[in-house]
């Protein structure tokens, strides 16, 4: 089937190109995903195996067949058993990758869960907040004014920042995807100053300074009233409720919105 040329007595088809190419690919990045460890020369070890059977065969050298088929067999399994570890990287770098990211909506949700609830129960607590959740572009210039974490986002590991008295504790958390990239950041500030006759401050200042010029949500507890605000460009939404709160935070898509940056603050 759409044979393209002949090599002496093989035929090379389209599909053979494409097949061959597959093999290739997966070759090639099982070989960089283990390369610097020591399964790296085995696997080498492996595809010379490989390579030698696949030649007996076309030669039909049945008794060399025999031989690499019994050594492949026993190697396959020792290579499981021995690289384990190894293996699972691969299975989970092989999860992590685009293709399989049907989750990634999946994600946002838990994403937006989890801070609402945290910023629900600081604010039962009364424990000022400011959380930078980054919608699109990343606002490293801020995350490099705070101490960096590169965290797993947890309501608790929320809770802890925040509790008063702890180190982390004052300035902002910036939050990309899943990940608390850095607390005690220092946000810049808006100028206005009252919003509705109300004087605004420090804390709300700079959720609503930092949404001003960068594309982000920011979530503000009170450590006065307890109460949850949002600041969205530029705009500052007081007296929120848990659950509107969530659907706010549920539209972010982290790293694929298309609203334009204003950020100056590099990538
Ligand atoms: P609250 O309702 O919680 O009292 P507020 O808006 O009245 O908030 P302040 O009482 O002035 O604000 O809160 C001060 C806190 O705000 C500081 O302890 C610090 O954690 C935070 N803060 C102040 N300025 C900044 C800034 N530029 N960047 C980040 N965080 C800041
Ligand atoms: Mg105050």
């Amino acid at each position: 089937m759409f044979e393209i040329f002949k090599i002496g007595f093989i035929t090379v088809s389209f599909l053979d190109i494409i097949d061959i190419s597959i093999v290739g690919i997966i070759i090639y990045k099982l070989y960089t995903v283990l390369r610097g460890t020591i399964a790296s020369q085995i696997f080498i070890g492996l595809m010379l195996v490989f390579l030698l059977s696949f030649f007996s065969q076309i030669l039909n050298l049945r008794a060399v067949n025999w031989l690499l088929k019994f050594i492949t067999e026993i190697w396959i399994i020792a290579f499981i058993i021995l690289f384990q570890p190894e293996i699972r990287r691969i299975l989970m770098l092989l999860a992590r990758s685009p293709i399989f990211r049907f989750g990634q909506k999946g994600e946002t949700q838990e994403v937006a869960s989890i801070i609402a609830e945290a910023a629900f129960e600081l604010s039962q607590f009364q424990h000022g907040a400011l959380m930078v959740v980054v919608k699109s572009k990343g606002i490293r210039g801020i995350s490099e004014t705070g101490d960096l974490l590169n965290a797993i986002l947890s309501k608790d590991l929320l809770r802890s920042i925040f509790f008063p008295r702890t180190p982390l504790h004052d300035g902002a958390v910036i939050i990309k995807g899943n990940i608390i990239e850095a607390a005690r950041c220092t946000l810049p500030l808006t100028a206005t100053t009252t919003q509705n006759g109300e004087s605004l401050g420090m804390r709300h200042r700079a959720g609503l300074g930092i949404s001003e010029q960068a594309d982000v949500i920011c979530v503000i507890v009170s450590e006065e009233t307890g109460s949850i605000s949002i600041a969205e460009n530029g705009i500052l939404t007081r007296g929120l409720a848990k659950e509107v709160l969530r659907q706010k935070l549920m539209y972010i898509s982290p790293n694929k919105s298309k609203v334009k940056s204003k950020s100056f603050f590099g990538k």
